[in-house]
């Protein structure tokens, strides 16, 4: 844990430092403003949760010179495959995209974090640990965050980088529409013989849910799969169930390192902005963790807002980026209807529909843009 002192006034508060806040201080860092960073934890979190890395995010990470450590510790995976049960759909090849980063990087979260964290200190910053925020006001001429230890911090803007129940967002008085996704998600890292192999991403469509198979390091997999109702720790019997239901034949697990199930709310923050008040990451946008894009959002917004702060133009944050957060829950939404469709009529449709996509260049560059985050630039 590393212990500093809160300094009493600042230029820009950034509280909560996962992915979204690290990006946005190594910004600020990088363009020299003036800021400080808090989080309630004495660490950072140490367990894997996003793993997927898109080649828009390596790009935004390499303005922050943090893309080779990070390209270091993960496994480039170059394709996407669409099945119905074991039945290949289509196949979305990663490795003609217009990127120096030609494919999906699966890393988990702590590394992402580790990295930019050790770029905040190679520029000579650090994270303040640990602070709770608990209570955030502004005023003309600035704002006043209030840490549960009574400490005050003074700074001309506060932003909320501070995960989905973010106290910024609640005393800035802005609304976070949406709604909870009727089923839950299970997530699970495991060992496994895995028919489709390391070298590809795998959804599967089914009527009972669609299922996310990706190769993560260390030999391991993560998956990822809506279920109506799923134990709070499904063990390796009920992860077997799953797959053998709906991927059949393809996988046989020989170990489970983690799991555990989720409810997700699919809601976007109604404004990024209010006065001297700003969002970023799942304080502002939380969306299904089938498509892997959370954290890429998050990490994009940071360096976005990173770059308003150092033109001077935060009125254009929240029109550059709050369309983004929008697209990728209606693409989730979209891509889970298409994919749970209980219509046979429906289902016969785009299981003859996807393959004959398949074959034309532009829709599997359309395709795979869309999730690289290529038509975020
Ligand atoms: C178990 C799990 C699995 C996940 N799996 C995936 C996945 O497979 N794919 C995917 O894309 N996304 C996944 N996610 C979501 C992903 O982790 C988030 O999108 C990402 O962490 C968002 O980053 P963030 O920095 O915006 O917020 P967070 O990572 O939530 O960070 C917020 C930080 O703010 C701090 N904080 C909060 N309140 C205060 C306060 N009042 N004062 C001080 N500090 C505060 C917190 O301690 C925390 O460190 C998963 C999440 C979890 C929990």
């Amino acid at each position: 844990m590393t212990t500093t002192a809160l300094p009493t006034r600042t230029e820009v508060a950034i509280v909560g430092a996962g992915p979204t806040g690290l990006a946005l201080a190594v910004s600020l860092a990088q363009a020299g403003i003036e800021f400080v960073i808090v989080d309630q934890l004495a660490e950072g979190a140490n367990t894997s949760r996003a793993a997927v890395v898109h080649a828009r995010t390596l790009e935004v990470l390499a303005e922050l010179d943090a893309a080779d450590p990070l390209i270091a510790r993960g496994e480039q995976v170059t394709r996407f495959a669409v099945r119905d049960g074991s039945r290949r759909l289509l196949t979305v090849p990663f490795d003609g995209l217009p990127t120096p980063y030609p494919y999906t990087l699966m890393v988990p979260q702590s590394d992402t974090e580790a990295v930019l964290l050790a770029r905040l200190r190679a520029l000579g910053q650090d994270v303040h640990r640990p602070y709770q925020v608990s209570s955030v006001a502004q005023d003309e001429d600035g704002v006043t965050l209030t840490m549960s230890t009574g400490q005050t911090l003074r700074a001309g803007y506060a932003v909320g980088a501070d995960g989905m129940h973010s106290a910024v967002r609640k005393a800035a008085g802005i609304e976070f529409t949406g709604s909870a996704y009727a089923e839950s998600f299970v997530l699970a890292d495991v060992t496994m013989d895995w028919t489709p192999g390391r070298d590809e991403v795998t959804l599967t469509f089914g009527s009972a849910g669609l299922t996310v198979v990706a190769p993560l390091p260390g030999g391991h997999y993560r998956i990822v799969a809506t279920v109506d109702d799923a134990p709070a720790t499904p063990d390796l019997t009920f992860v077997q169930r799953l797959l053998d239901e709906r991927a059949p034949g393809l996988a046989r697990i020989t170990g489970l390192a983690w799991s555990s199930r989720f409810r997700v709310h699919h809601r976007v923050a109604d404004h990024y902005r209010a006065g001297r008040l700003l969002l970023a990451g799942d304080a502002a946008h939380v969306h299904s963790p089938a498509g892997g894009q959370g954290m890429n959002t998050g990490i994009q917004d940071g360096y976005a807002l990173g770059q308003a702060f150092a033109a001077r133009q935060l009125d254009g944050y929240e029109a550059q980026r709050r369309p983004v957060a929008q697209r990728v829950v209606s693409f989730a939404d979209r891509m889970t209807r298409i994919a749970t469709t209980h219509n046979k009529t429906a289902r016969g449709a785009r299981n003859i529909a996807l393959p004959l996509l398949g074959h034309l260049p532009a829709f599997r560059t359309k395709l795979a843009t869309e999730l690289a985050e290529l038509n975020y630039r």
